[in-house]
């Protein structure tokens, strides 16, 4: 006999929304009966355009081909984010989503270039590295020779509505309507059924509250509590608005930091993104807005679009029979695009955690366990931007250089600066080389390195780094620039 289709009720149709509608409906479609009730007249935060490697693996997990996903979303490709200003006015550096040097069984190559630097036989860290020299020199391409790693730019309404023919056609319903009732069995309190505006009630087994920050569920009908994060990251507001393009796109985020925090700008194919993050403490909206207004390239296309958020995390992700995903589980500003990517590990996550039948305390606890590590590890590389700074020049910028830091954070910041050593830990999101290039570009320079690259004689460590600096060059010298292979891949045709 057929078992009873699970009901999954999904409030909320933003990116985190139709994300898990897709993916769930593509994995396990034959099982669940999915729904998803929406709000136009709510809408969506309508930001969330920069992304990072992963979503590439995650798409292919749930079937999109490259090729028509950035048609529809008139995406551009991503090879890692600029950084201007964050530790000194006028100083640059990138945080690319390449690998530096090459991987030794010996040492990280961060010893091999360290100890060149004091040869005097090295250049610059990022000249050893593809994805980092492409991204400067505008070039882009996808061969089988030069392996490169990408993310993408894209259109975040256009994504959702993707999404939504995607989950549409594997058989999820939606319903138009403001949830304006969330009913609890009253001896469990579990949730049973939403309510809309309407009348019209959708029962479930389980509950994604994919609401935004408002948490509709999860903290309006459950009450889970929220861990905030403010007094380590203390930009609490930002203004978007799209401008029109009057250059071609270049393959990577530019983050540009201000007195109060920084601004991004996201070029898609059809348009730029651009958006200004500040502390209110520091900073009023209207300067913001000015500063905004006035950095800006190119008409301006849309209305100032004004967001205050908290940072920091829903005590619990999954509560009972509610899942929160995406903003309504907590929330982290989009320094290094990591939002969309927490949507995916979250469905990821649930998918490989999927209870058969009753929902077992177990299995709640294993989930809350991965997320708060995946939460507290990507809040520590943010805080590095603002601790590690020599900026002093207005108060949030001292603020920020004086204030402390989670344990875990120092210790990486510390073991850095006396040995030169970064890390990865088990299930962590940002690898060695992130590490590495945002500490170095931050400013924290290593005092030493692995005494064991010393054993190497001078010329073969200077052949051993122009050797590497000679392929990334050969192999930049064979790529197209970046907008001329955007438009032949994926341009609208
Ligand atoms: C300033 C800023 C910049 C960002 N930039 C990036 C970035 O570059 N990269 C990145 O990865 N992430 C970024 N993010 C995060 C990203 O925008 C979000 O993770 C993503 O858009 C997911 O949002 P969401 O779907 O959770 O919420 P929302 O987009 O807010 O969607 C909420 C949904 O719930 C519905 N809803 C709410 N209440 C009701 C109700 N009562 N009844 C019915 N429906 C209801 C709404 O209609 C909507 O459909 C950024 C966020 C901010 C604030």
């Amino acid at each position: 006999m057929l078992e009873k289709k699970m009901k999954i009720v999904i409030a909320g149709g933003g990116t985190a929304g139709w994300i898990a509608a897709a993916a769930l409906s593509n994995q396990m479609g034959g099982i669940l009966d999915i729904t998803l009730v929406e709000s136009q007249e709510i809408g969506t935060i309508g930001v969330g355009e920069a992304t990072i490697p992963p979503m590439r693996t995650f798409h292919r997990l749930i079937g999109i081909d490259e090729q028509e996903f950035m048609r529809a979303t008139n995406a551009t490709f991503k090879l890692g984010i600029q950084f201007e200003n964050w530790k000194q006015i006028g100083e640059k550096y990138f945080h690319s989503f390449g690998i530096t040097g090459k991987q030794t069984l010996i040492t990280d190559f961060i010893h091999f270039w360290l100890r060149g630097r004091e040869l005097g036989i090295a250049s610059e860290f990022g000249d050893y590295c593809l994805e980092f020299k492409a991204a400067l020199m505008d070039r882009f391409s996808l061969t089988e020779n030069a392996k490169i790693n990408y993310a993408f730019h894209l259109d975040a309404g256009r994504y959702a509505n993707f999404l939504r023919q995607r989950a549409e056609s594997r058989g999820v319903k939606r319903v138009e309507g403001k949830i304006a009732e969330v009913q609890q069995n009253p001896n469990s309190g579990f949730i049973s059924l939403l309510k809309t505006e309407s009348g019209e009630e959708i029962p479930g087994d389980l509950f994604l509250d994919c609401t935004g920050m408002r948490g509709l569920l999860i903290e309006q009908c459950l009450k889970t509590g929220f861990e905030e994060w403010g007094h380590w990251l203390p930009c609490d507001s930002a203004i978007a608005l799209q401008t029109e393009s009057i250059a071609p796109a270049v393959p990577y985020t530019k983050s540009i930091a201000h007195h109060a925090g920084w601004r991004w700008q996201i070029p898609l194919q059809h348009r730029v993104g651009n958006g200004l993050v500040f502390s209110s403490k520091y900073m009023s909206k209207d300067e913001a807005l000015n500063m905004l207004l006035s950095s800006v390239d190119g008409k301006v296309l849309t209305e100032p679009n004004v967001i205050k958020f908290k940072t920091g995390r829903r005590k619990k992700s999954w509560n009972k029979n509610c899942i929160a995903v995406g903003l309504a589980s907590g929330f982290l500003e989009p320094l290094e695009s990591t939002s969309i990517h927490m949507i995916m590990t979250a469905i990821t996550r649930l998918l490989l955690l999927f209870p058969h039948g009753e929902i077992k305390q177990s299995t709640i606890d294993e989930y809350n366990i991965q997320a708060e590590s995946e939460y507290v590890k990507i809040r520590d590389f943010i805080i590095l931007h603002y601790k590690a700074t020599e900026r002093s020049d207005s108060l949030f910028w001292q603020y920020c250089k004086d204030m402390e830091v989670p344990d875990e954070l120092m210790h990486r910041m510390t073991l850095f600066k006396e040995a030169g050593k970064s890390f990865q830990v088990e299930g962590e999101l940002f690898r060695l080389d992130s590490w590495t290039q945002v500490m170095l570009g931050q400013g924290i320079m290593p005092s030493t390195y692995h005494p064991i690259v010393g054993l190497m004689p001078a010329p073969d460590l200077k052949r051993f780094l122009s050797n590497i600096a000679a392929d990334v060059d050969k192999n930049i010298s064979m790529m197209s620039l970046h907008q001329d292979f955007v438009t032949t891949y994926c341009g609208k045709m």
